[in-house]
């Protein structure tokens, strides 16, 4: 895929101060609110910039209320994406277009308050290049979600190869910079928050607490976090392959103590082990730890075979407020 800062060869002088990039899956009863609140916030940033709605395929009016706001402020653009692509890929989407100096990342549900966004941009002026926001409370979530994101956090923090800051998610400002390496990773199963740390560049986290979500349903059920949190793992760490080889070791010194053990055991005329429980116990639970294994192995597997397939991250149907509004992916 070209970046699409090649594509669109404007001089930095048209080039806005600020992107600020959300991605929208069926959040009308969102969208004006968050529009008032970004362009209240926008106002005091001290410069220009232009807001990017991903349309990440929202079945309800999400799209045509962010036509309606282009049509009243052409800041507003938006990417249309043909279907669904999930959350990770329309912030890349959102990154790939924006042409900003920083580029902010937040959701649509305003559980990222703008105001922190001022904040942000204090620290980018210090001469900071990414920062990330990192909550150090949340209202109105489950202790379920707050108790297993605490868990994967800190997991994820244990065995990763990187550095990511724990209890930051994907809210933060990127320099353009760190924009334009970001464009380079092209993984198809990406942890957006952990390509930001993996990119490098000068990192600071700024405090804030996390709101409760402004109107709808949360779009992470169980199963989303879950699979989140599978690909934030394989992306960072090969621990989950190496663990059948600390259980290999593990089990094959068993098994020599156990043999060491019955020819004693058998020479000194003691007839211990004798019957097939003990057989198929542990025939079993070999069995059963050699399929999870198999599966571990398939995940990864499954994920380079994505790789090789080389599709595009994502399709557009159409882009709005771009110099070509049918851009090549
Ligand atoms: N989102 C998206 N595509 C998806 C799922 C979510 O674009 O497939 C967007 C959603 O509209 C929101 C952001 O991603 O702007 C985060 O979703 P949500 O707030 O529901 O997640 P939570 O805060 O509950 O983890
Ligand atoms: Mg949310």
């Amino acid at each position: 895929m070209q970046p699409a800062s090649i594509l669109q060869a404007d001089s930095a002088a048209d080039r806005p101060t600020f992107s600020v990039v959300i991605p929208i899956w069926n959040e009308a009863a969102v969208i004006p609110e968050l529009y008032r609140r970004v362009q209240e916030v926008m106002a005091e940033a001290g410069g220009s910039w232009e807001l990017i709605c991903v349309n990440d395929g929202s079945e309800d009016n999400s799209l045509q209320l962010l036509l309606e706001l282009r049509a009243a402020d052409p800041r507003v653009r938006i990417i249309d994406f043909s279907r669904n692509f999930g959350h990770q890929v329309a912030i890349t989407a959102g990154t790939d277009f924006a042409e900003g100096d920083a580029v902010i990342i937040m959701d649509a549900d305003l559980q990222d308050p703008p105001e922190t966004i001022l904040r942000m941009i204090e620290r980018w002026r210090e001469g900071y290049e990414v920062v990330y926001a990192v909550r150090v409370s949340r209202e109105g979530e489950t202790w379920f979600k707050l108790w297993t994101a605490n868990l994967f956090y800190r997991l994820l923090q244990s065995i990763a190869d990187i550095n990511i800051p724990l209890d930051a998610g994907d809210f933060r400002l990127m320099d353009r910079r760190v924009v334009l390496a970001m464009r380079r990773l092209r993984e198809k199963h990406r942890f957006m928050r952990g390509l930001s740390s993996w990119v490098g560049f000068k990192q600071i986290g700024v405090e804030y607490e996390r709101a409760e979500r402004y109107a709808g349903e949360t779009k992470y059920p169980l199963r989303k976090m879950l699979r989140l949190a599978m690909v934030a793992i394989t992306s960072f760490s090969y621990l989950p392959l190496q663990l059948a080889t600390y259980f290999g070791f593990a089990f094959a010194i068993l098994s020599l103590v156990g043999i060491i053990v019955t020819v004693i055991l058998r020479l000194s005329g003691n007839l211990f082990f004798l019957g097939q429980a003990t057989t198929l116990v542990s025939v079993l639970f070999l069995g059963g730890v050699q399929l999870i294994f198999l599966g571990i192995l398939g995940g990864y597997l499954g994920r380079i075979y994505d790789e090789v397939k080389g599709r595009p991250l994502y399709l557009i149907s159409r882009a709005y407020g771009f110099v070509s509004d049918e851009r090549p992916q």
